[in-house]
């Protein structure tokens, strides 16, 4: 049996930061044992009412792109003005590798050991929807622990941006110097999500590409319609490596807060996000609920036969199936 805390430990142990209490409290986030969820959302639901506010960043890019030896640049930086940071991460290729992204890094030896500086791998188990949820409510905790910066690094692979997106004030996206020659290739979306666009590897014989590039951004950034926010996108030319062109970043970073704090955008942005996860978690909990029910598989078998043999629309397959399960739950 393995000795669980009471929840007022928990609570009182995130709240008085205490590491080791935060790290067991993220196992508990991470388990999929049903005396565990219910701790788990009692801790989660004291740790919102603490109204502490984190501010909350994305950090994304293609892999190769920097990230890990940006955040360990930048974590530094921030740790050297006094502040506290949690790194956390979205990594889709998780349950397939069974590894991490962050466990094995070795870029962030600047930060790993810092008092000030947490930093959690992802759960390697769950596929892209749960690594999604324990990162959040990871984050909550680290929210309420009182860290002033958590930085999520995701791998930009398709959904984990979107995700990331969703639960983050300010999202980074890393490019490489020869961007520009490609724009194409990257999605639109992904541009249209950045607050603040680095251009890496800005440095040596790459700082003229690098320019280039960033004067081409902008002209992309320039076409599409003004976000809701009244921000430009900064594009900025850095070189994680050697450290250069942060402090512009900082200053980004610094003014990005203080205008969206000043507006409320922050406060509106994450009701907005507080809604999206729950129709998020009802489209998946209804899902899990259909798809492990035995009857309704049996049916379902038995709708793609008559589909296969062209005696009913798909469609109308559907909606008996839909018709069928809420009729006996
Ligand atoms: P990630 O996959 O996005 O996390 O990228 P990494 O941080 O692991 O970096 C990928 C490679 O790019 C590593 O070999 C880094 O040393 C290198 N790298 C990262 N930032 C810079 C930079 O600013 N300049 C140069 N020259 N190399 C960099």
């Amino acid at each position: 049996m393995r000795p669980n805390l009471t929840p007022e430990e928990y609570i009182n142990g995130i709240l008085l930061q205490d590491r080791n209490i935060l790290s067991k409290a993220i196992t508990l986030i991470e388990s999929n044992r049903e005396e565990d969820e219910k701790l788990a959302v009692s801790i989660l639901e004291a740790c919102i009412k603490q109204n502490k506010s984190s501010k909350r960043i994305a950090v994304t890019g293609i892999p190769g792109a920097g990230k890990s030896t940006f955040i360990n640049a930048w974590g530094k930086d921030l740790l050297e003005n006094g502040k506290t940071v949690a790194i956390l991460a979205i990594d889709p290729s998780s349950s397939i590798s069974k590894g991490s992204i962050l466990a094995d890094k070795t870029r962030m030896d600047d930060l790993a050991g810092h008092e000030n500086c947490f930093i959690r791998p992802t759960a390697s188990s769950n596929n892209l929807g749960g690594v999604a949820k324990t990162t959040r409510e990871t984050m909550l905790l680290c929210e309420a622990f009182g860290f002033d910066f958590i930085l999520i690094e995701t791998v930009g692979v398709g959904q984990s941006e979107t995700i990331v997106k969703n639960m983050t004030d300010l999202f980074l996206l890393l490019l490489l110097p020869n961007t520009g020659d490609d724009l194409q290739g990257i999605k639109r979306g992904i541009m249209e999500m950045a607050d603040i666009i680095l251009i890496n590897k800005s440095e040596d014989d790459n700082i003229m590409a690098s320019k280039r590039a960033a004067t081409q951004i902008k002209q992309v950034l320039h076409l599409f319609s003004t976000s809701e926010k009244d921000w430009t996108t900064p594009v900025l030319n850095v070189s994680a490596l050697h450290k250069k062109g942060l402090s512009d970043l900082q200053q980004q970073v610094d003014s990005y807060f203080l205008k969206m704090e000043t507006t409320g955008f922050i406060g509106f942005n994450r009701k907005q996000q507080d809604n999206y996860w729950f129709e998020e978690t009802i489209q998946q909990a209804l899902l899990q609920t259909f798809s492990r029910d035995k009857n309704i598989q049996t049916v379902k078998k038995e709708l793609l036969k008559k589909l296969e043999n062209k005696e009913i629309t798909p469609i109308n397959a559907a909606k008996l199936l839909v018709q069928k399960f809420l009729k006996y739950k």
